[in-house]
């Protein structure tokens, strides 16, 4: 597997750097991507090629279920060195469909880190469960409204950090968008749309 990675890398070089030579040696002066992701690891969900985005454009934190943890120093510094330094004007909460970390949250995980980390989303477990009975949701669209529901909390404790929440006093801040990538088909479904502030149902046809 190393192998085809560093294989991977000469082809890389000899085709996208090569045809590209300005672009990155601009990008070797510096950096300025107007976006910050913050998405799962799940090495499904690879944020540049579901976008069609080349290196330079996003700005990314990815960890296990998209959460945005207040003790979480690694996010803080993400954040303070997105929108204080590269002036980030759009932030990405992006969760994914077949997600095992969703999973987790809704069967239970007693692995001790892995539990720990889960528990920062489960207010989004207490919504998808309320959710799923009233609507008598099926076990797979019920995972959708967690993933769903996750992206929208995790958005919330982005808002309530203090260097946003202090920015917010002085002026703009980030647009913060939420979005669900569909594995099964490769589309990103907007949850919230940062722009006009709207959000949509988590499941389409689900008020
Ligand atoms: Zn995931």
């Amino acid at each position: 597997m190393i192998d085809e990675l560093l294989a991977g890398n000469k082809r890389f070089v000899a085709g996208e750097f090569k045809r590209n030579e300005l672009y990155y040696e601009s990008l070797a002066q510096q950096q300025t991507p107007k976006v910050l992701w913050i998405g799962c690891s799940d090495s499904r969900v690879s944020e540049e090629v579901i976008t069609g985005s080349r290196p330079g454009t996003i700005f990314v934190h990815r960890n296990v279920a998209n959460i945005v943890a207040f003790n979480d120093v690694n996010i803080s510094a993400i954040l303070e060195y997105g929108v204080v330094h590269l002036k980030i004007e759009d932030i990405i909460v992006c969760g994914h469909t077949r997600c095992g970390g969703i999973q987790a949250i809704e069967d239970g995980v007693h692995e001790n880190y892995i539990a720990d980390w889960l528990c920062i989303a489960s207010g989004a477990k207490d919504r998808a469960d309320k959710i799923a009975s009233e609507n008598n949701l099926s076990r797979e669209q019920k995972l959708e409204v967690l993933s769903a529901e996750n992206v929208k909390l995790q958005i919330k404790h982005l808002q309530n950090l203090a260097l946003l929440k202090n920015m917010r006093k002085k002026g703009p801040t980030p647009r913060i968008h939420g979005w669900v990538y569909r594995i099964e088909t490769g589309v990103i479904d907007v949850l919230v749309d940062g722009c006009t502030g709207k959000s949509f149902p988590d499941i389409p046809g689900l008020s």
